[in-house]
């Protein structure tokens, strides 16, 4: 990749990935040269699926991808943008409360770094209601939640 390729971070948790990721990113691929799916490492946030578990997910989901490239991170989101010489952050919008949340970690992560864009995309419709959140409270009660899941994750 030369200096000039057009690197796109997207960063999440990914717990689990699912279909409107999957639609965030089918759509950005024009877009650009490479993305890297970033998972964030929180030690203060609790995981749902060992992080073992959703690099295995993604990674099978894109192996014939060349495009797309797993990796996890430790530090702050723009800090890793540097480390990548990555010049924009990929991220989805499905409502308001997104926004209002995005709105600020954007223009908080442009004046730490001004070089790196962020870039959102807006959820396709009918995926808008998706979120790994209530994914993990189905899987919880037992529920089949294989339609919102894209490829094969192993659930215990
Ligand atoms: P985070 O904990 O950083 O919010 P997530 O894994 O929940 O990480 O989400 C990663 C990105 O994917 C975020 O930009 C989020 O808004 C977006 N996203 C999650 N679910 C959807 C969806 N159904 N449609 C569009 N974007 C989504």
């Amino acid at each position: 990749m030369n200096t000039n390729s057009r690197i796109a971070i997207f960063p999440g948790s990914f717990d689990p990935f699912t279909i409107g990721h999957y639609a965030i990113l089918e759509r950005a691929l024009p877009l650009f040269d490479k993305i890297i799916i970033a998972i964030g490492v929180n030690s203060t946030k609790q995981d749902f699926f060992p992080l073992e578990t959703r690099i295995n997910h993604i990674s099978s989901i894109f192996a014939d991808n060349i495009k797309i490239e797993i990796d996890t991170y430790t530090s702050l989101t723009i800090e890793y943008c540097e480390q990548k010489q990555a010049h924009f952050i990929l991220r989805g919008l499905r409502n308001t409360t997104d926004f209002q949340f995005e709105k600020s970690i954007a223009q908080m992560n442009r004046e730490l770094l001004p070089q790196v864009e962020t870039v959102f995309l807006v959820t396709p419709p009918e995926y808008g209601h998706v979120s790994s959140t209530i994914v993990r409270e189905l899987i919880r009660f037992g529920a089949d939640v294989s339609r919102f899941i894209p490829g094969k994750l192993h659930i215990s």
